[in-house]
């Protein structure tokens, strides 16, 4: 295991999150190392053709593939930051080294502080044949097409009606496929209106109250039975109806990355609002480890504006708490938080609020 060096602020993860807190960290003078086991900056954000929804201070109506140049620019320059691409984390330890893994050797690392913002993964469904190919998640979906220009195939059953499958399916049409249909198991559309509306336009039906029963098909997907549900979001016998299609993709939610902050010992809580396990944190991100700070998705699951956001409010706290300050860093936070605030109050964001007020310790500050 080859030791790299001591830094003061280790940032695991580069979407929005891990960028806004790379970029503070090093703005308040701490020298910064960004690590993300892709081979760009971004996260999420490389996928995202569409333009952002969200606040405007962070970057809404801008693509979400041309947000990451607008951090990358600044944080090459940067003399306080330098970045591991293609590495990834994979051991935090008691002692407070960081063990990274690029692909041909182990490195250690010892950050004063580290700050994780490892982002989500995708849920999946049970039924019958769910391991066929051709049952995709939308991620995978979404980097075929918007990353590497592929179809997954000719005619799609989208399963979730969140603002992912909303988004997707209409990229799968721009994309020239034929979205067969949304279904959707609970009782109204779970995405904005106007991702829907756009479907609906396109003559693309969403069925709510719906769920898949099994996939059909020897070798690779050849379609679908789907059902309505009870209030339990159990299938109804006598409702099944099939739908013929070459793809399935699940957009059934995502669920926060934790396993190092597991690792780093903070303390956790499951918090279904914010996606699951989440670690109980303070208003300044800081976790019961009182080295390690959590930012975006990882601290739990809502969009790239308040990924940005959070991942500041780590990278100033982070900083600060190593005794480095950037100019008007009091002023920054509050205003932040404000931004926060406003991102979380209209209707979409009374669950979120609910999840973060569990999630974070009693008064907002560790005692
Ligand atoms: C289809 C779709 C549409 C969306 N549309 C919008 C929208 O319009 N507006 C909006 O605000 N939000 C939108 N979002 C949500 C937004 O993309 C996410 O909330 C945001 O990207 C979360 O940012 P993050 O930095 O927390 O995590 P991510 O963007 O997921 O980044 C996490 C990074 O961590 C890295 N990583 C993970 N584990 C490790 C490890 N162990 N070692 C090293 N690196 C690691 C990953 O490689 C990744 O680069 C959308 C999401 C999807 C899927």
């Amino acid at each position: 295991m080859n030791l790299l060096k001591e830094v003061d602020i280790a940032v695991i993860g580069a979407g929005p999150a891990g960028l806004a807190a790379a970029l503070a960290c090093a703005e308040a003078g701490a020298s910064t190392l960004l690590i993300d086991a892709n081979d760009v900056p971004g996260g999420q954000l490389v996928k995202q053709t569409h333009k952002f929804f969200g606040s405007e201070r962070q970057h809404a109506g801008t693509r979400g593939i041309q947000i990451p140049e607008l951090f990358a620019k600044k944080l090459v320059e940067h003399p306080n930051v330098e970045t591991m691409w293609d590495t990834t984390a994979s051991g935090y330890y008691d002692s407070g080294e960081l063990v990274v893994e690029d692909g041909k050797r182990f490195i250690k690392i010892l950050p004063k502080r580290l700050i994780v913002s490892t982002g989500a993964s995708e849920r999946f469904v049970l039924f019958e044949n769910n391991d066929l190919p051709g049952v995709y998640g939308a991620g995978a979906v979404q980097t075929l097409m918007n990353v590497y220009g592929v179809v997954p195939g000719d005619r799609v059953l989208m399963v979730g009606s969140g603002n992912i499958g909303l988004i997707v399916s209409y990229q799968l049409i721009q994309a020239g496929v034929d979205v067969a249909a949304v279904i959707e198991a609970a009782p109204c559309i779970g995405g904005y209106l106007v991702h829907a509306a756009k479907l609906r336009r396109a003559g693309v039906p969403i069925l709510t109250s719906h769920t898949i029963v099994a996939a059909h098909g020897e070798e690779c997907v050849t379609g679908a039975t789907i059902a309505k549900v009870d209030e339990k979001w159990q299938a109804i016998p006598g409702t099944e109806c099939e739908i013929e299609c070459d793809v399935i993709c699940l957009a059934v939610g995502l669920m926060p990355l934790v396993d190092i902050l597991w690792q780093a010992g903070c303390e956790m809580k499951y918090v279904p609002e914010l996606g699951g396990h989440v670690p109980v944190r303070d208003d300044n991100m800081r976790t019961s480890n009182p080295n390690v700070y959590v930012a975006g998705d990882s601290g739990g699951v809502e969009e790239a504006s308040s990924a940005m956001i959070t991942g500041e409010i780590a990278g100033i706290s982070a900083a600060e708490s190593l005794g480095l300050k950037a100019p008007e860093a009091d002023a920054r936070l509050a205003q932040l938080k404000a931004d926060l605030a406003a991102i979380r109050s209209g209707p979409a964001g009374e669950k979120i609020c609910a999840g973060v007020c569990r999630a974070t310790v009693c008064g907002g500050v560790w005692e």
